[in-house]
């Protein structure tokens, strides 16, 4: 198992795509469309795994972990090192695919996000956790280690399909587990293509990809030989991968929804913040799970700030993403498209203040949400209070600081948030009351491999990133040595 094989995948980057179970390619009996959402139209299919294919993905993922655990750091070090060169390799095709079956722009969306996830191998790659002495008596030394927990389920939603599902490759592998992947139902070509790759420069049965359909999820969170469940997607379905996960004691980390406030602060330089901010809520379409889903800002520039916002938001362009000139493109699926419209038609029905955007052209193929600003709307209207996951933004006027926090405080959720002010002391001091994982202060969606990345409240559940993250794909094991 040492030595690294550098073999090429030999299907192209245009399908078939293939399921990877035990280091080799297998075919499905049964498949499913994957559809473009900047036309509406079929891209290919995505084969659809049995049960018995995601089980024989697991046994080998299982078998594997042996040999696996067994190498040290360095050796899985350079099996990452290279499963980053291979990816590097095709680093075009697997960006050009990510905009055909998820819809964001190339050059300012896909390609950073597919760059990204290959810098974060790497990263990750170089990362240890060391055994510690927790106590040393005249009697007995103790160690602490971190042991790896086995095979790792990953579950992977549809808005970052490349980046979130690598995020749990490289910590997973690096402490010696094994991985069976489940990409989302919407987006699985990118997943399947790095999973192809994977099995040329990993040995057999490290990591596996199997897409599939809706009965795959449940399948994987209830299986007794996953020892954990890395799961990023929706409150609604992390609520049933914890308890199907409890039939086994399974560990998880959930990544779950948000809707994160963004609080302009009375002193801030809002002109000069607005591109920030307008990204913050509109990158990626919106739909990210940290996206800025509420905008406070101080009522003393309000208006002149709603104004900068549209005429910024306006010299945008919106369409198919391998257009090089658009930087908005669609929503991801007809499924999500359908909710966005029912967020707009309830906005038009409650009658807000719709400064730019809010009517869907009919006529249109694709999934395409123009950009929205809604200026104004009330604290409890559906826009404020449920995460959107669109390029549609609520800017709403505050007085009171407290009030302020008090508000961006009052929901389920509390993933991320970010505060914007010429007085960084104060701007933290309003970072310090937000009850969420993380916040920004004068900044926005800078993330790294040594900065934790976590939900509170139903936000979700453990950390992804940093040494904590690292840690939860472990066990903390003590071994006490009488001397
Ligand atoms: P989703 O919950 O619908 O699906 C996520 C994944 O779970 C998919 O692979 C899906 O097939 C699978 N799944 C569905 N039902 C399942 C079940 N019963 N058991 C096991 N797996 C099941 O989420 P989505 O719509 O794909 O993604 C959007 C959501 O993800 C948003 O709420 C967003 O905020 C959230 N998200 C969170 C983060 C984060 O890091 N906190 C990052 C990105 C997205």
């Amino acid at each position: 198992m040492t030595n690294v094989n550098t073999r090429q995948p030999t299907a192209s980057f245009d399908g078939p795509y293939y399921l990877s179970i035990g280091g080799k390619l297998a075919v499905a009996d049964d498949s499913f469309e994957v559809i473009n959402p900047a036309t509406g139209a079929g891209l290919a299919r995505a084969p659809a795994a049995s049960i018995a294919q995601l089980d024989e993905a697991i046994a080998a993922a299982r078998t594997a972990f042996r040999s696996w655990s067994a190498l040290g750091y360095g050796e899985r070090q350079r099996y990452l090192e290279a499963y980053a060169d291979a990816l590097d390799a095709h680093r075009d095709e697997l960006a050009r695919l990510l905009v055909l079956e998820q819809g964001k722009p190339l050059k300012t969306m896909a390609e950073p996000e597919v760059d990204q996830a290959i810098s974060w191998i790497r990263q990750i790659a170089a990362r240890r956790i060391p055994v510690e002495i927790v106590e040393e008596t005249d009697s007995h030394v103790v160690e602490l280690h971190h042991t790896p927990l086995g095979v790792i389920g990953a579950i992977t939603p549809w808005n970052f399909p490349v980046l979130l599902a690598l995020w749990k490759v490289a910590p997973a592998l690096i402490t010696g587990n094994t991985m069976v992947i489940k990409p989302s139902p919407f987006t699985p070509l990118t997943s399947l293509r790095f999973g192809q790759i994977a099995q040329s420069v990993l040995p057999p049965g490290v990591l596996s990809v199997v897409s599939g359909k809706d009965e795959l999820g449940p399948h994987m969170t209830a299986h007794p030989e996953i020892a954990k469940i890395s799961f990023t997607g929706s409150t609604a379905t992390g609520k049933h991968v914890i308890r199907s996960a409890a039939g086994t004691m399974k560990r998880v980390t959930l990544e779950l929804g948000g809707n994160d406030a963004a609080i302009v602060m009375p002193d801030a330089d809002w002109e000069a913040i607005v591109p920030q901010l307008f990204w913050g809520a509109v990158g990626n379409s919106g739909q990210w799970c940290v996206g800025i889903k509420r905008l406070y800002v101080h009522r003393s520039f309000h208006a002149q700030f709603v104004d900068a916002f549209v005429a910024y938001a306006a010299r945008q362009k919106m369409g198919d993403g391998l257009d090089p000139e658009v930087t908005v493109g669609p929503v991801q699926n007809r499924m999500q498209f359908d909710k966005v419209k029912g967020i707009l038609e309830d906005i038009k029905a409650q009658g807000y203040k719709v400064v730019l955007g809010g009517d869907v052209d009919p006529d249109r193929p694709g999934y395409f949400i123009p950009v929205t600003v809604v200026d104004n709307p009330p604290e409890n209207s559906l826009i404020v209070r449920e995460e959107q996951f669109a390029p549609i933004v609520p800017i709403i006027a505050y007085d009171d600081i407290d009030d302020v926090v008090e508000r961006a405080n009052d929901s389920p959720y509390g993933l991320g948030g970010s505060v914007w002010g010429r007085d960084t002391q104060a701007a933290v001091a309003v970072a310090n009351r937000l009850e969420t994982g993380m916040v920004w202060v004068n900044e926005i969606h800078i993330q790294g491999v040594d900065i934790p990345f976590g939900g509170h409240k139903q936000s979700g559940l453990g950390t992804e990133h940093g040494d904590e993250g690292r840690r939860l794909f472990t066990n903390p094991k003590t071994i006490l040595i009488r001397k």
